[in-house]
């Protein structure tokens, strides 16, 4: 049985192997100049192995196009091609690595690279180099052909320049024959060659070598063509994916078998086959032309690309990270600037508008009392331009002069003072005009940053209006004062001679006039008595503050005593108690003046007391700051709240003849502490009684 099993396995290796002597092995070559040349150089060498495998073998040539159809339809089993086609097959096919590379015979000399020539016409003085190619027509045979385009185009990239523009290229197909009349005839103007063509072209009567010129020539002693690039390896044999690896293996012994004297490698011009040449150069070189099979750019994946850059991944998405923050930080940055210089632009322009808003002069100075700022009121107060104001010091510029023009050191400017001692002044002043000095009133306020003084705002107006004012109304006052104190006391005088002679008439007519007559004498006696009091009081109103003397320490209490004997006949006749309930005050003053208020306030107590009742006044004092507050109380009559104010204005009175008086008392009591420095008021309920206070400040 085991037996039979052997016998059947021998006989099917035998009927194999029958068949396999029966089918030819096919050969395709690629043909780069005519297909007869082809099949002529190429039909020996498929005899040799036809008689090495001891099988039949069929050749078959093709062009480019033909060769990779051909291979994709496993149309052979071996195929001899050139370096890139074979790349290409490879990449697309699944062609097999070399078997062995091809060793041509040129002039008895072996060869195994071959490289490309570029050249023009010998008397083309123009074009000497590779530089030169720039813009010319250049004749190739197609895009896709590795020694008629490839490696001359990769030699020009190398050189760093650009390759021939595609509207430049003269294409002429196979075979290459048809560049070289292509460049001589004019229709291109360089040509991309296999070398060796020229050569062969000149062997056969063709061409002459003269009539061309090499570009960019390369000098390799032992290769016997006129070159323009680097050498690439000879042609390579391969088998397709189908071949088994015996055939393959024959194929390869055959190959390398072929002697270089032999028959057929004369026939088909070369020295036979060596072991197979190292291709990647010619890969890489498709490579960076990106031709064919790398004319696509490779998939990548994200495994690729990790695999490949993944450190510069991780580095350049830390970078990427960083960048957006910094550009994030930065738009953030730039937003709140943004913001914070509206806002500045925004108070700025608040700012702006409030300083030439204001009626006021405005301007700042900085700690050496130089102007930093000034709005438009006070430089048209001081005649002068913000380009003259600013930088400039202040006190030089419109500060040196007093109102009466004399001269006004630095030491004693309230600003300079401010500047020094970081107090606030408001005083009354003079600024220069023209020249002229002019008053103002002026607000100094200091500047500080962060604790520090760094300058003063001054606030300033013209106060030359109301100084003449002030001084107008003076004039006037003064001669009213002056007209009223001497028509009071001229108008004394007649009334006198009045109640004089109505008293001499009385005596005269003694009892001879009826009641009637003497009531209407009486009535004119009292009339001339009312209007002396009132002269007298006029005249007294009027001389509050003429009196020469300056102010004295006066004491109150003794004012008060003086006051109190002035009035003593009063006080005794109304029975009335007048209390002192606190120590009085020693004050500055004009004791006179003080000594009739005093008598005033509690003599208006004793007459407008209620009737039923006798009156009851308190005197009192307290302090008030620099100043003393004085209180006369009463248990009077008292009054409205709405007359408060007006009783203190002359001859302004709540009551008829019934009580005697004629509204100057409490007139002439608030000129005395006017005078004084102080101020005078009431506080009253009708039937509870009144207080009059008033402060004394001197
Ligand atoms: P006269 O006393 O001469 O009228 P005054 O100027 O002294 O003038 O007073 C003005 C008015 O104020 C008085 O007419 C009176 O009506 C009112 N008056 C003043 N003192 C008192 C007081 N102590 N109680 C109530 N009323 C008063």
């Amino acid at each position: 049985m085991r037996l039979l099993a052997a016998l059947l396995v021998l006989l099917s290796a035998l009927a194999g192997a029958a068949a396999d002597a029966a089918e030819p092995v096919k050969l395709g070559v690629l043909a780069y100049r005519s297909k007869d040349h082809a099949t002529a150089q190429w039909q020996p060498l498929a005899g040799y192995l036809e008689r090495a495998l001891g099988r039949p073998v069929t050749l078959t040539v093709h062009d480019l196009d033909e060769m990779n159809a051909m291979v994709a339809r496993h149309g052979a089993d071996a195929i001899l091609t050139n370096p890139a086609n074979f790349v290409l097959l490879q990449q697309t096919a699944g062609v097999s690595a070399p078997l062995a590379t091809l060793i041509t015979d040129v002039a008895g000399h072996e060869v195994t690279g071959f490289g490309g020539t570029i050249f023009t016409r010998a008397d083309r003085a123009d074009i000497r180099t590779l530089a030169d190619l720039a813009g010319k027509r250049v004749a190739v045979a197609s895009l896709d052909s590795f020694g008629t385009y490839q490696i001359e185009s990769f030699e020009i990239a190398d050189a760093g320049l650009p390759l021939p523009r595609r509207e430049d290229l003269v294409l002429t197909g196979l075979p290459q024959d048809g560049i070289v009349d292509a460049v001589l005839s004019g229709r291109a103007e360089v040509g991309f060659l296999r070398a060796g063509v020229l050569e062969a072209m000149a062997a056969e009567g063709r061409i002459a070598l003269a009539s061309v010129k090499i570009i960019n020539r390369q000098n390799i002693p032992s290769y016997p063509y006129a070159l323009s690039t680097r050498l690439y390896p000879e042609w390579p044999v391969a088998v397709l994916p189908q071949v088994d690896r015996q055939l393959a293996t024959q194929l390869t012994v055959a190959l390398l078998s072929l002697r270089p004297d032999s028959p057929e490698a004369h026939a088909a011009g070369i020295h036979g086959f060596t072991t197979p040449a190292n291709y990647d150069g010619v890969e890489a070189m498709l490579r960076r032309l990106r031709h064919p099979p790398f004319d696509r750019g490779p998939e990548f994946t994200v495994a690729d690309l990790w695999a490949r850059y993944g450190s510069w991944m991780v580095a350049l998405s830390v970078l990427v990270v960083l960048l957006a923050g910094a550009g994030a930080a930065l738009v953030v940055m730039y937003r709140h600037s943004r913001r914070a210089l509206h806002e500045t632009e925004r108070l700025a322009a608040r700012h702006d508008l409030l300083l030439s808003s204001l009626g006021e002069g405005v301007y700042g100075v900085d700690a050496s009392g130089v102007c930093t700022f000034v709005n438009p009121t006070a430089l048209s107060l001081l005649g002068l331009t913000a380009e003259q104001v600013i930088g400039a010091d202040q006190h030089a510029l419109f500060h040196s002069h007093r109102t009466d023009g004399n001269h006004y050191p630095v030491e004693e400017c309230p600003i300079h003072l401010t500047i020094k001692d970081g107090k606030p002044r408001d005083v009354e002043d003079a600024f220069l005009r023209d020249g002229q000095p002019f008053p103002v009133r002026l607000g100094v306020t200091p500047m500080r940053q962060g604790g520090k003084l760094v300058g003063a705002v001054v606030a300033f107006q013209d106060i030359s209006a109301r100084k003449d004012m002030e001084a107008e109304l003076q004039r006037s006052y003064a001669e009213l004062e002056q007209f009223a104190y001497a028509a009071s006391h001229d108008m004394r005088e007649p009334l006198r001679m009045i109640s004089s002679f109505l008293a001499l008439l009385e005596r005269r007519l003694g009892d001879g006039i009826d009641d009637e007559a003497r009531e209407f004498l009486s009535f004119a006696m009292d009339g001339a008595r009312r209007m002396d009091r009132l002269i007298v009081g006029l005249l007294d109103y009027s001389r509050i503050g003429r009196g020469g003397e300056g102010p004295e320490p006066v004491v109150v209490a003794e004012a008060l005593d003086e006051a109190l004997a002035n009035l003593s006949l009063a006080i005794d006749e109304c029975g009335a108690r007048i209390e002192v309930a606190t120590a009085l005050p020693t004050v500055n003053g004009y004791r006179r003046e003080l000594v009739r208020l005093l008598q005033n306030l509690v003599g208006n107590a004793l007459k407008y007391r209620k009737p039923d009742c006798p009156p009851a006044i308190t005197v009192s004092a307290r302090p008030d700051g620099p100043c003393w507050e004085i209180a006369v109380a009463d248990n009077g009559i008292g009054m409205a709240p709405e007359h408060f104010e007006r009783i203190f204005r002359i001859f302004q009175r709540l009551h008829g003849a019934e009580v005697e008086g004629c509204g100057i008392g409490l007139a002439s009591c608030r000129k005395i502490v006017e005078r004084h420095g102080g101020h005078i008021w009431v506080e009253s309920e009708p039937g509870t009684g009144s207080t009059f206070r008033f402060t004394l400040c001197r």
